[in-house]
């Protein structure tokens, strides 16, 4: 796992991003920099629905899209929202490892049993269901995934700083995404 770099000093955190609201994300996250005050909000996270993460970050500070892999293809409108609206300048995207949304083919009976047995779904429906969804929300490898996001998002919006991280879920701290 060399393409992440740690942060356990402020000088890890990559030049680009010091003193940056990512930086800041990076240093309350990972080094318990004492919470400031904040009337609005400083940046976006976008970050998976998985509910092994969570942030340490001070109240009023970020806009959070919660989305399966941390894929924001179909949360345009809010990602718009937040830069347009929510005047925020940058883009955390927040992959993880362990991450559901890869190899989901490999889930394809347990979520279409899933949905018979806990909704109430007929079995021909959750077949069609998950054939017609998997594909949209398969994102292959985390790293990939983060790294590619993170591209697509820059030519979306080229005036905002977006920087690809990953939340390790064994020590639930931030890594940078090398590129
Ligand atoms: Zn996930």
């Amino acid at each position: 796992m060399d393409r992440l770099a740690a942060v356990t000093t402020e000088n890890d955190i990559f030049a680009d991003l010091r003193g940056t609201p990512i930086g800041l994300l990076l240093e309350y996250h990972n080094l318990n920099r004492d919470y400031e005050t904040y009337a609005q909000a400083q940046l976006l996270v976008g970050m998976c629905m998985d509910n092994r993460k969570h942030l340490h970050i001070p109240d009023n500070f970020a806009y959070i899209i919660r989305a399966g892999g941390a894929n924001l293809r179909y949360s345009e409108f809010k990602v718009s929202y937040a830069i347009a609206v929510g005047g925020v300048t940058c883009i955390a995207l927040i992959g993880h490892n362990q991450c559901g949304m890869v190899n989901l083919m490999a889930r394809r009976e347990a979520f279409i049993e899933g949905l018979v047995e806990n909704a109430g779904w007929d079995r021909e429906m959750a077949e069609q269901h998950f054939m017609n969804f998997a594909p949209m929300f398969e994102i292959g490898n985390e790293i990939d995934f983060v790294l590619s996001e993170a591209r697509r998002l820059r030519a979306r919006y080229p005036k905002i700083l977006v920087a690809p991280l990953l939340y390790k879920v064994e020590d639930t701290l931030l890594y940078q995404v090398k590129e």
